[in-house]
């Protein structure tokens, strides 16, 4: 408030987390969800969802999402199409309950990780906060494409989240953002290992096994 700037926060990947014991999408003035399927949270399409304590705020998204419509065919502004369909609500609201479950077998699966990985030629990036939701559990290695390539020969697919800094995205080239050193280092370097909850605890130990005789 003190700059006049609007925090919105990005909590696509943080369903539940906590900040130092503060729910995440609690600090800013709106928050947005993600429900792709691959989420903490997931539907079986695409789905999202706005947070806010600020009640104009919220009409107005209400609005923006549905063409912009007040009433049925009224249109005050110009607003989009992003409703979240019928089936994907009730996927959502079946799936709700479990989250909780799931955010603390993500939280064991990382936990398991660490322990197996604490010798491994990678750094894994100390747990900061234990308010982590572990949508993803990254790991940083200077020889990371080597890394990967050894991996999916040892029947382990990995990800990379992400490729492209977003001062690098050719999207916001027109911007001409400044050159962030830490980021491309970090992008160069990060590897996403296989997590989610239910993974096969035999599953982790061969990954991890795998992370452990890789040479860099
Ligand atoms: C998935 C994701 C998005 C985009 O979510 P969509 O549902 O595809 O619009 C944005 N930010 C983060 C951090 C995400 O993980």
């Amino acid at each position: 408030s003190r700059h006049q700037l609007a925090v919105v926060e990005d909590c696509c990947q943080a369903h539940l987390a906590t900040c130092e014991g503060q729910p995440v999408g609690t600090f800013g003035v709106a928050a947005a969800y993600s429900f792709y399927p691959t989420k903490n949270l997931g539907a079986l399409g695409d789905g999202g969802a706005i947070t806010t304590s600020d009640a104009a705020l919220a009409a107005k998204a209400k609005r923006l999402r549905n063409g912009g419509q007040t009433d049925r065919y009224h249109h005050v502004e110009m607003g989009v199409n992003s409703r979240l369909d019928e089936m994907q609500a009730a996927i959502l609201s079946a799936r709700l309950p479990s989250l909780a479950r799931w955010t603390t077998a993500r939280r064991e699966v990382a936990g398991r990780y660490r322990r197996l990985l604490a010798g491994a030629p990678v750094d894994v990036p100390p747990e900061c906060d234990s308010g982590h939701v572990y949508h993803l559990l990254p790991v940083l290695s200077a020889s990371r494409d080597r890394l990967q390539t050894w991996l999916r020969e040892h029947g382990v697919e990995t990800l990379i989240h992400y490729p492209v800094p977003i001062p690098r995205q050719p999207a916001l080239a027109s911007e001409r953002p400044d050159v962030c050193p830490v980021a491309d280092r970090v992008c160069a370097q990060i590897l996403s290992v296989p997590l989610y909850p239910g993974i096969p605890e035999s599953e982790v130990e061969l990954v991890a096994s795998a992370i452990s005789r890789f040479t860099p």
